[in-house]
């Protein structure tokens, strides 16, 4: 499923998400840049965690925000990550409960 829209609200630090059957979610930045699953932070064979939370910033933002082609949007964090790309289907698996 492609989304709708995906609209930053750089405000209140949430990233908004609207899917075709009219779900629209709200999500937390942090949130968003916790779930990057790059080769940085998290392990490609195993699924380990590599990223410390502890080192993404309370107030972590986003920089840029890039569709690429018709499935991911990559995006730039000002915590200086910017390998993170959310394909449509990861991005169900952070703002969908029932189909990730
Ligand atoms: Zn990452």
């Amino acid at each position: 499923m492609t989304p709708s829209a995906i609209n930053r609200h750089d405000e209140s630090r949430q990233l908004q998400v609207v899917w075709p059957d009219g779900l629209d979610v709200m999500v937390p930045y942090r949130q968003v840049r916790l779930e990057c699953h790059c080769a940085h932070c998290v392990e490609e064979w195993t699924g380990k965690p590599l990223l410390d939370p502890e080192t993404v910033p309370l107030d972590v933002a986003i920089e840029k925000l890039e569709l690429k082609g018709n499935y991911a949007v990559k995006i730039s964090w000002t915590d200086g990550h910017d390998t993170g790309l959310y394909t449509w289907t990861r991005l169900a698996g952070i703002t969908r409960n029932d189909d990730s």
